[in-house]
């Protein structure tokens, strides 16, 4: 009987070590924290959120929607620990990050095909295994991954957003409103800028000391995590048609739309705490506790968490790893975001994915084809294509998946239509690969 070696208890780690015990076979689960901690994450719990605590849309018609979709109809395990863990957010699933990571621990924990080991792992096992690191990988597992796939593998930086408390906003300004009509009203605080403050603010931006700006401004940024103060530097309005824009927000105080409004959403159910929407940065602490105070209804905020630098590994795997994440002539498997799938929720089912490539392996069952025309399965061809070039981290998205054949011109009704094919397939596939998921596909 094999035991599968799965590095990283993060989202992809997870998800994998839990479907793998499911399906009878044993885990041997290692996890650096606390031990040996990543710069950021902060406990020793499993499937930490390191930055948001939104896992994005649920709406059926968008990409991220008909991915949770495809998730439940696999029999995903954390994403139902996600939903009973959820907050309050519009029309996105967000999570209480410390109940999430706590449910998921506790499932992990207790299955008792799944032995847990507190150890930073420095090498590549021989036996079957999967390598789910994260981002923020040890910088000795990652010289060894290096390693094992050649030259094909890359790092990078990131910014995280800042947390402030929520009794230090000053709700005489901030006012609760959701962008989204279908969203209840209260998921969003709003901070609105009247056109003079906006113009202050990005001043002082632009001019604000920076950490390691230099080496900052060489590397390859992954354009949806650019920090807010790059983003302004591309131009004076840039950053108000972007985080800070107004549509959609009526300020109470003067019965108007605010020239611009930064967005503050709940970090927990008690909404004790709140994160500053698209505010990833690399100014330095201070530098932040004095320019994002000067937005009205932050003058008081006290920072519970600031927005920090952080490295960001990932492995060109169209061209160093196989068709199921492999490396080539090994029996070891990446998953998550250290393959170059970028998202939390993407995380997890790059695990669900790893531990059925992993299986089908170790039983001699052929590999899963998922279908090209859903969420997963595009993302994975795109991954996993060697014709790909210069492969950069990708969210799930509509514009990876193959046209629709006789496409209705109105944009929502080819989205719409879009997510109908997705589901469709997805739920052929489950049913013909039953060998693959026995007892599941509760979401069909
Ligand atoms: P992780 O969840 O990071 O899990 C990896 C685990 O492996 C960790 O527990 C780590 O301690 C462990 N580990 C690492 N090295 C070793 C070792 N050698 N031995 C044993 N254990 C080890 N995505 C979003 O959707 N929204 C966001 O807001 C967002 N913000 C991000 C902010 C930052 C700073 C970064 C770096 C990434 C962010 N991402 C975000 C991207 C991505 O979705 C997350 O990083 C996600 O957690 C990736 O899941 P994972 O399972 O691949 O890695």
């Amino acid at each position: 009987e094999q035991t599968v070696d799965v590095v990283g208890a993060g989202l992809a780690g997870s998800e994998c070590a839990l479907q793998l015990a499911d399906r009878g076979v044993r885990v041997r689960l290692h996890e650096q924290r606390p031990v040996h901690m990543s710069p950021a994450h902060h406990t020793d719990r499993f499937a930490e959120l390191v930055c948001s605590n939104s896992l994005k849309s649920t709406k059926p018609e968008t990409a991220a929607g008909v991915l949770k979709w495809e998730l439940g109809a696999m029999g995903c395990r954390l994403l139902p620990l996600a939903q009973e863990c959820s907050v309050p957010a519009g029309g996105a699933l967000a999570v209480d990050r410390e109940r999430f990571s706590d449910a998921v621990t506790n499932a992990v924990m207790s299955h008792p095909l799944i032995e847990v080991v507190r150890e930073e792992v420095t090498r590549i096992s021989e036996g079957p295994s999967v390598i789910a690191a994260g981002p923020l990988c040890s910088d000795a597992l990652f010289e060894a991954i290096s390693q094992a796939v050649g030259e094909g593998s890359m790092s990078f930086f990131d910014a995280a957003a800042p947390i402030v408390s929520a009794e230090s906003i000053d709700r005489s300004i901030a006012f609760s409103q959701s962008r989204y009509e279908e969203g209840g009203a209260g998921d969003y605080l709003n901070c609105p800028m009247e056109r003079d403050e906006y113009d202050a603010f990005v001043d002082a931006l632009l001019s604000a000391d920076r950490v390691i700006s230099r080496d900052f401004e060489q590397k390859d940024l992954f354009c949806a995590c650019q920090p807010i103060e790059e983003v302004a530097r591309t131009g004076h309005d840039s950053i108000r048609f972007g985080a800070l824009k107004p549509v959609g927000l009526t300020d109470p105080r003067t019965g108007r739309r605010p020239w611009a409004a930064v967005q503050l959403r709940a970090e927990n159910a008690q909404r004790t705490a709140y994160n500053l929407v698209g505010f990833q940065t690399n100014l330095t602490w201070p530098e932040q506790r004095r320019v994002f105070r000067m937005i009205p209804g932050l003058a008081q905020a006290e920072f519970l968490r600031y927005g920090v630098m952080h490295r960001n590994s990932f492995v060109d795997s169209p061209h160093a790893l196989d068709a199921t994440f492999a490396i080539p002539g090994s029996h070891t498997r990446l998953a998550g975001q250290i393959t170059g799938t970028e998202g939390y929720v993407e995380a997890i089912a790059s695990g669900l994915l790893a531990a059925l490539n992993t299986y089908a392996e170790l039983s001699g069952l052929p590999y899963p084809a998922l279908p090209q025309t859903g969420t997963l399965g595009s993302l994975v061809a795109y991954a996993t294509n060697p014709a790909t070039v210069g492969y950069q981290p990708m969210h799930v998205n509509f514009g990876l998946v193959p046209p629709l054949e006789d496409a209705p011109r109105r944009k929502d009704d080819r989205r719409r239509r879009m997510a109908e094919r997705a589901r469709t397939d997805m739920a052929a596939f489950v049913e013909e690969r039953r060998d693959l998921f026995p007892g599941t596909g509760q979401g069909i």
